[in-house]
């Protein structure tokens, strides 16, 4: 499949699909309820280059702040398009549907739940299931007619539904169906302006999900533009390459109209290097390739650091997800071989070919994160690094941190007031505690685990 088969869909101002150039995105992380710092937030990004820009819109409460946002940016000549992130709420999502240019729901919870149960249905049984949804997205996707707006489905590995992952597992192929339904439900009712994503902290599910979602539109005969991020990316060079891996591998494969570069740090960070990968089908070219007994080997004599990272990065995951590698040697003469061999451990980690480290799993946070999620991260890898098989969390919120932190051993989630939580695995062992507390506990919990 390539990006050039998918239809094209407006978005405000802007159009995807089609061979048109790729967007790049971001999201904003202030409360949208504070509507100076949101608006500020906003500003910036634009400046960065930031052609959409997304924002939480976690209640009702939010939406009116939306109407102001917008009309506050449209006053001074901002007219990026908006978008909503809603998730789960359908009310919320049909009054932003009126607003923006855009709106992102979630299969996985907009109808169903998600309560780690197995759900034994019978066709007929899913086959309600299904209807009830159709019916319950309906006055959506009629609002998103009347006013020109286009919807993201964006389904996430943490967040499917019981009743898909009952049927299908917890894989990539649940997540391609699990938007599948969705894509149904939008054609039943005629509606095109559609976007989609496929989102897991891990690169390899995340392109494996891309990748069938790509092929079953193919095959159905109408493919809609694709988003493509690696959620839960961390933050610095280790957020990059793991993002670089992900998105690139696709954007290699010819996947892919719209990318988000999601890290822990100020959004607008993300700007820069998600326009370097937008580079990348070109840049590739000036790149060596060779594989032998499974060991790929990149030479490129790139002086810029970024450039290099993000190019290498995706042609590694480009060719790994392709014919799985067994290792990595990078060559750049403008660096020296401690800082190839290190470029070459991170990318074989966001690989999960090779642990060199511990696995950090952050969200980028939004307005649902009520603590200083990228200083405790900064404290979360300076106090549990040198873990190669342990995987840590740290998660904006309640709401959806526990479920996409997915796979980590351990966790901190973010509650009110500045507190956080810890986890094991997926339960809850702290009630919301200060960050210093809790980051006690946490390592209490790890050396316990390190030492049994
Ligand atoms: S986990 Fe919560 S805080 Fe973090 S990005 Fe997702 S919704 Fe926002």
């Amino acid at each position: 499949m390539i990006s050039n088969s998918s239809i094209q869909v407006k978005i405000g101002n802007l159009r995807l699909g089609s061979g048109l150039p790729l967007i790049v995105q971001s999201m904003t992380n202030t409360d949208t309820a504070n509507i100076p710092a949101t608006l500020q937030q906003v500003r910036q990004l634009v400046l960065s280059g930031c052609q959409m820009i997304r924002l939480t819109v976690p209640s009702l409460r939010e939406v009116e702040c939306l109407r102001q946002i917008k009309e506050a940016l449209r006053s001074e000549g901002i007219d990026n398009p908006l978008i909503a992130d809603v998730h789960f709420n359908p009310k919320v999502a049909e009054e932003c549907a009126k607003i923006v240019e855009k709106v992102r729901v979630n299969p996985g919870n907009y109808v169903d739940k998600r309560n780690f149960q197995q759900l034994d249905l019978t066709d007929t049984e899913y086959q309600e299931s299904l209807e009830k949804m159709a019916l319950r997205a309906k006055p959506l996707l009629q609002i998103c007619k009347e006013h020109g707006t286009a919807i993201r489905i964006g389904t996430n590995h943490g967040s499917l539904c019981d009743r898909i992952v009952s049927r299908y597992g917890n894989t990539p192929l649940a997540m391609a169906m699990s938007a599948m339904e969705w894509v149904h439900i939008c054609q039943q009712y005629d509606f095109h302006n559609v976007v989609l994503s496929m989102k897991s902290s891990n690169a390899q599910t995340m392109v494996e999900a891309t990748r069938l979602l790509a092929d079953k539109m193919q095959a159905e005969g109408t493919v809609f533009p694709l988003h493509l991020g690696v959620t839960e990316a961390g933050a610095g060079d280790e957020g990059r390459v793991k993002s670089a891996v992900g998105i690139g591998a696709l954007l290699l494969a010819g996947i892919g109209n719209t990318i988000r570069v999601s890290l822990t740090e100020p959004p607008e960070n993300e700007i820069p290097f998600a326009q370097l990968l937008t580079t990348v089908p070109n840049e590739k070219q000036n790149v060596n390739v060779q594989v032998e007994n499974g060991i790929l080997h990149l030479t490129y004599h790139q002086e810029d650091y970024y450039t290099w990272m993000a190019t290498v990065a995706a042609m590694a995951g480009f060719e790994h997800f392709t014919r799985p590698i067994k290792d990595l040697i990078i060559d750049n003469q403008y660096f020296t071989k401690d800082q190839n061999q290190r470029l070459a451990d991170m990318i074989l980690q966001a690989c999960r070919v090779k642990f060199s480290q511990t696995e950090f799993i952050s969200c980028p946070s939004c307005g649902r994160t009520q603590y200083d999620i990228q200083s405790v991260l900064q404290m979360v890898k300076e106090r549990f690094a040198g873990y190669p098989n342990l995987k840590i969390g740290v998660m904006g919120c309640i709401v959806n941190g526990p479920g996409e932190m997915a796979d980590a051993d351990f966790g901190i989630v973010g509650a009110t007031h500045g507190k956080v939580s810890v986890y094991l695995g997926k339960q809850r062992v702290t009630p919301p505690l200060p960050v210093d507390e809790a980051l006690r506990i946490m390592e209490s919990l790890i050396q316990l685990k390190i030492k049994n």
